[in-house]
């Protein structure tokens, strides 16, 4: 991706942040009306129920948390937002259920046998939604100063892996380095040499083992706009 392409990638995440936020103010403004909308239009009266016990319901909660995006805090875990200790086999998370079905079910695979050697496989991070990766690419860009630098770890909303579903962030170390010795035996790969936590489905790897990494994300044609 060239200097001036991601900067006019940002730029559109940036305009799209500020319009999002505006949305969201108009919303909130009108809250009683907004809420009244989401609850009407609820097919299911459960869904209705539930608007009706927590003002707004998730979309409310949403909404509070957007509007403070200025102080940038965590989203919940209906974005992708991952709490401590969660393994690949706990469905009740988006981030975990929401994985591409293939590549979590070769993570189980690969915990099952991982487990057998005292290794237990925690997701640090899985799918998101654009929202949560939109968060974290502001972040990373304050974080590390430049657009730049910040490409080479955060990916944007629209090139994401794990907004997709395919890619997974596996801990501890003892992990990692498990998956780094036997993930091509179950098609789980290592993409970017900066990142040994990040895996996703190479399934010709089962035969012809993981393909070299690139140096970090900027390096992967996926990731070029
Ligand atoms: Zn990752």
């Amino acid at each position: 991706m060239t200097h001036s392409t991601r900067a006019r990638t940002i730029r559109r995440i940036r305009i799209r942040l500020i319009r999002a936020a505006g949305l969201l103010i108009v919303i909130a403004a009108t809250s009683t009306l907004g809420y009244q909308l989401l609850a009407s239009s609820s097919s299911s009266s459960t869904a209705a129920a539930q608007t009706e016990v927590v003002p707004g319901g998730h979309r409310g909660l949403r909404i509070e948390r957007r509007l403070h995006s200025e102080h940038p805090g965590p989203l919940g875990e209906a974005d992708g937002v991952v709490p401590d200790g969660v393994t690949v086999f706990d469905d009740d998370y988006p981030a975990v259920a929401n994985l591409d079905p293939a590549l979590l079910g070769a993570l189980r695979q690969a915990a099952e046998d991982a487990a057998g050697d005292g290794v237990e496989f925690y997701v640090d991070s899985g799918w998101r939604s654009p929202e949560y990766q939109e968060q974290l690419l502001v972040e990373a860009i304050s974080k590390y100063g430049s657009e730049e630098e910040a490409a080479r770890w955060v990916a944007t909303p629209d090139t994401s892996a794990h907004v997709s579903g395919d890619a997974v962030d596996i801990g501890p170390s003892d992990a990692t380095a498990w998956l780094s010795e036997h993930g091509a035996e179950y098609g789980l790969c290592q993409i970017y040499g900066n990142e040994p936590w990040h895996y996703e489905l190479r399934p010709e790897a089962i035969a012809h083992g993981c393909p070299p990494t690139y140096a970090d994300p900027t390096h992967d044609p996926r990731v070029q706009q």
